[in-house]
């Protein structure tokens, strides 16, 4: 109708208008890649027009500082392009070759890690943790920031039988990862429940209708209305936790980490699989998560010694096969490892169905 206004579109802008004018003009007429050192790619378009990518890890959380100092570098030694990658990685693109070197060094002389390309450790991907969430059992930031700093000689150099995508999730249910290494929280014990609270907080019926178990029912305590859990069907999944804050899941004790390895989205080689739990109740200890730290090192070292080349973690496993991988790797394997609930044929999802 005449006058009237259009639409505010939201969602993502058109990256187009934010890509170097290389890739722009090449778009979808690339012809090969190289990777001329660590951290550095060369796409090379049919034409022969070239650009080159340089690659620094960053924390994902960036203060507007950090992000001043990323884009000053962008302004003086690349040529104004910049990208994050979903691993937190932010990417220089330069058509001119000789601005690499340069480049590199600028980034290293502020403190920024050039890597993470081919068959190096990325950095890991992770959730918000406790700086932006209100429902985390661990700070997926602090795990990434303790174990990057281990590993930043498998993030910086090439020495990884194929890349390794680490990943972490700070709560049990959402965002979390799926990767070669998943290191994701655990809930050990069923909610507390503090009664007073949940009439005036919470949505009864949606908490009892987002159990994954049918373990929660309304319940009247004291009087009040509020909800009671049948303690022996919960699976400890926090799912309650977020639309009902008074069943409190989260605590110092029961909260643990679990590591989950082979996960694979990619149908590149073989089918995309699922990672399979391969250490469980892992101090969720702050501010350096030590245990976890030593288990993700000992996993990459045993892969790092045994894989060819090529292999990517789940190959490796799918080789030579999950009791091999308990013994190299020393992990215990305990019956928490066999997945023996009874209620999973029943729940799992089997059908096409949507659920919510
Ligand atoms: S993984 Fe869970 S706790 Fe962490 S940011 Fe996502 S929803 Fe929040
Ligand atoms: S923790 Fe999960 S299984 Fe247990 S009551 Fe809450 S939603 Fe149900």
């Amino acid at each position: 109708m005449e006058g009237q206004r259009s639409p505010i579109e939201s969602g993502c802008p058109d990256g187009f208008q934010y890509m170097h004018p290389t890739m722009r003009k090449n778009y979808g007429n690339w012809s090969y890649h190289e990777d001329p050192r660590p951290g550095v790619l060369k796409h090379v378009a049919h034409g022969g027009e070239a650009i080159y990518t340089v690659r620094a890890g960053t924390q994902r959380i960036l203060d507007v500082f950090t992000l001043r100092k990323l884009c000053d570098i962008g302004d003086e030694f690349a040529e104004g392009y910049v990208r994050f990658t979903i691993r937190s990685n932010i990417e220089y693109m330069v058509a001119d070759g000789s601005k690499v070197e340069p480049l590199i060094e600028a980034l290293e002389n502020e403190g920024f890690v050039v890597g993470g390309t081919k068959n190096s450790v990325a950095m890991i991907s992770h959730t918000q943790g406790w700086l932006h969430c209100d429902i985390p059992g661990t700070d997926a930031s602090g795990v990434v920031k303790s174990m990057m700093d281990e590993l930043i000689e498998e993030f910086k150099n090439l020495n990884m039988p194929n890349r390794v995508h680490i990943t972490t999730s700070c709560c049990q249910i959402n965002c979390g990862g799926q990767g070669d290494i998943a290191i994701n929280v655990q809930h050990t014990k069923p909610p507390k429940i503090n009664h007073d609270l949940v009439a005036n907080i919470c949505e009864r019926p949606s908490v009892v209708a987002r159990c994954p178990v049918a373990a929660i029912r309304p319940a009247l305590v004291n009087g009040k209305p509020s909800l009671e859990v049948d303690e022996k069907k919960c699976i400890c999944c926090g799912a309650c936790y977020p639309p009902c804050t008074p069943m409190q899941i989260n605590d110092p004790e029961n909260t643990k980490l679990a590591i989950w390895v082979g996960g694979n989205h990619s149908n590149a080689r073989g089918k995309p699989t699922f990672q399979k739990l391969v250490a469980a109740g892992i101090p969720n200890n702050p501010p350096r998560w030590p245990e976890a730290t030593a288990i993700v090192k000992k996993i990459l070292q045993t892969y790092k010694d045994n894989a060819r080349d090529w292999e990517r973690l789940n190959d490796w496993i799918e080789r030579i096969g999950w009791p091999r991988f308990f013994e190299l790797t020393e992990l215990p394997f305990t019956k928490f490892h066999v997945d023996n609930w009874r209620g999973a044929r029943r729940t799992l999802n089997a059908s096409t169905h949507i659920r919510f």
